[in-house]
This record gives structure tokens, C-alpha cells and sequence, in this order.
């Protein structure tokens, strides 16, 4: 986990043990979450594997403020980022050692599919679809598909049955565009990236964002007064961490180390660190190993 210096004085008093190193980001912010030097696993899991290779690959977001963004240098920051190095510590694998790709909603799949990763964590919705070809460990938070309209809210759209004459932006292969395709609306504009939406809400171009309830807060909180979330979350959007399929030793162990963290402080400490800066501290969902 990375902490502003300023925490880590109370981080040092309350965990009584901090380990340095491996910031990746120019020194600015430590990571906090204590790297397991010996660790075993069984022979031929792929938690031995990853292990024994000492990197881990991680596919995440990098234009979603709260859950993954990356900066110009340095490794991207947010609540997914914090599940992802709390796995690798985990594992052995220290922050500096993780390789982030940047998924995009369409290529998640894909990328676990083909080996490009060895997960995905990226505001990933967990539905029978996905897991006819991946696995998702998780879930880690319990997210909602909401809209955002420019402040004002001038069209005075409460939910997606108002969104009949209006003009829609939203990502390809998200479930925010399968959700919201069950609505009438004037049109639904498809982009690579939910940021893509904000110029054509801007123009007038697009009169709705509609994605997870938290993406868009990150978005309103990064451009501050400029748009505002309706607030009527209309989907579960339960968040999984992408495996690879049939994995089934891999993800009993990712779900185990979750429900550690729910108990042991490390998830509500993650959160506190990244979305908490704008959202209210959820409780943690109930692990669903189907
Ligand atoms: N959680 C939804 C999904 O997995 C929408 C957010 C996203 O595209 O990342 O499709």
C-alpha cells in the first residue's frame, strides 16, 4: 500500500513493521504492505510459479481515477492497484517487480486468455459471460452502474428510463453498455475509455456518461464542479480479479488472502488510501467461490 509521508509515522505505530523499498514512484510515497519473504507453495501452482519467477504481470486500468490511474512516470495508483501489490507481497513479489499493463473494458479477457497477464484487476465485473473463458477470484467491492451529466444535471435525468431522447457515451465490451443497451436513448456513443466520454459531454456532443458508480465519482472528483453523478446506481457490479480459467488453486488462494484482508485491516486500509479520499468506507462484500 502507499502512504502520504505524513502517514506513515502512525502506519509505523500501528503495524509496528514497514517495509521500504521498491517505490516505484520518485520517492514521494512509501509502500506499506509488508513483502513475505519466505513463502512455499505447493510445486506446480501457479503461485509457486510466480513466486519462484519473483514478477508478477497485472493488467489494470490506467485513466480511472480511485481505482487504477497511472501518472507520467511511475507505477499507476488506486484501490485495484493496492489488491494487486497486496498479491504480489503475498506471493513474495515485491511492488517493483509487478509489470502493469494497461486493460481497457474490451481486452480484459483477452489478455488472460492469451497469457498477457497473470491477472486482471480493473474495475472487473464478475457475470456468467466472462466466466464461460475466464475465473474471477473475489469479489472485492460491490460497485453499481449510475450516469453523469454535466453539473446542473439540466435535463433533469434521475435514471436510465430519462434517457430516452438523450445521447449516451460509454466503453465497448463493458457491461455498462450491455446494461444500458436494455434502455431506450437516442443513441449510445461507444469509446475505448470512459474518459473518452467527458469532451463529448462537454460539446454537447453526449448528454450521459454511463459506467460504475465509482469510476464516475473518480471522474467528477478530477474535474471538480464540473459534473456531477446522478446518484441511482440501477446494476450490481460485484469486482472480481481475472484469472485464468479452471485456475481453481489460484483462485481458493486469492479468495483467502481477500477474506484475510476484510478481517485484518490490510482491504479497509487500501481503501482508505485511494477511493476513500472521495467515497465512504463500504463493507466488505461477502467472497463468492462458486
Ligand atoms: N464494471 C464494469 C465492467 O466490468 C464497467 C467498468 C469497466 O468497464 O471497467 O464492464
Amino acid at each position: 500500500m502507499r502512504l502520504k509521508k505524513g502517514l506513515l509515522i502512525s502506519a509505523i505505530a500501528t503495524a509496528g513493521m514497514l517495509v521500504l523499498g521498491g517505490c516505484a514512484s520518485g520517492g514521494e510515497e512509501e509502500p506499506a504492505t509488508p513483502v513475505k519473504e519466505k513463502v512455499e507453495f505447493e510445486a506446480g501452482t501457479t503461485m509457486a510459479e510466480l513466486n519462484e519467477a519473483g514478477k508478477i504481470t497485472i493488467g489494470t486500468k490506467f485513466d480511472q481515477p480511485l481505482f487504477g490511474l497511472a501518472g507520467l512516470e511511475g507505477s499507476p495508483e488506486g484501490f485495484d492497484v493496492e489488491m494487486g501489490i497486496m498479491i504480489a507481497a503475498e506471493l513474495g513479489i515485491s511492488e517493483e517487480n509487478i509489470e502493469w499493463v494497461e486493460t481497457v473494458s474490451a481486452n480484459r479477457e483477452p489478455f488472460i486468455q492469451n497469457g498477457t497477464v497473470d491477472l486482471v484487476i480493473a474495475t472487473y465485473t464478475i457475470n456468467d459471460k466472462r466466466k464461460e473463458v475466464i475465473d474471477f477470484a473475489g469479489p472485492y467491492y460491490n460497485a453499481g452502474q449510475d450516469l453523469l451529466v454535466l453539473a446542473g444535471n439540466p435535463e433533469n435525468v434521475e435514471g436510465p428510463e430519462d434517457l430516452a431522447d438523450l445521447d449516451v457515451c460509454t466503453v465497448t465490451g463493458s457491461t455498462s453498455f450491455v446494461n444500458i443497451s436494455e434502455y431506450k436513448t437516442k443513441s449510445i456513443i461507444q469509446t475505448d475509455a470512459y474518459g473518452s466520454c467527458l469532451e463529448p459531454l462537454r460539446t454537447g456532443a453526449a448528454d450521459v456518461l454511463t459506467t460504475d458508480n465509482v469510476i464516475l465519482a473518480g471522474l467528477a472528483a478530477q474535474n471538480e464542479g464540473e459534473f456531477e453523478v446522478v446518484g441511482n446506481p440501477f446494476t450490481e457490479e460485484p469486482y472480481g480479479i481475472g484469472l485464468a480459467k479452471g485456475d481453481d488453486a489460484f483462485r481458493t488462494w486469492i479468495n483467502d488472502l481477500l477474506e484475510a484482508s476484510f478481517e485484518d485491516g490490510r482491504w479497509v486500509k487500501a481503501w482508505e488510501a485511494t477511493a476513500g479520499t472521495v467515497l465512504k468506507t463500504p463493507e466488505p462484500p461477502a467472497v463468492n467461490r462458486y
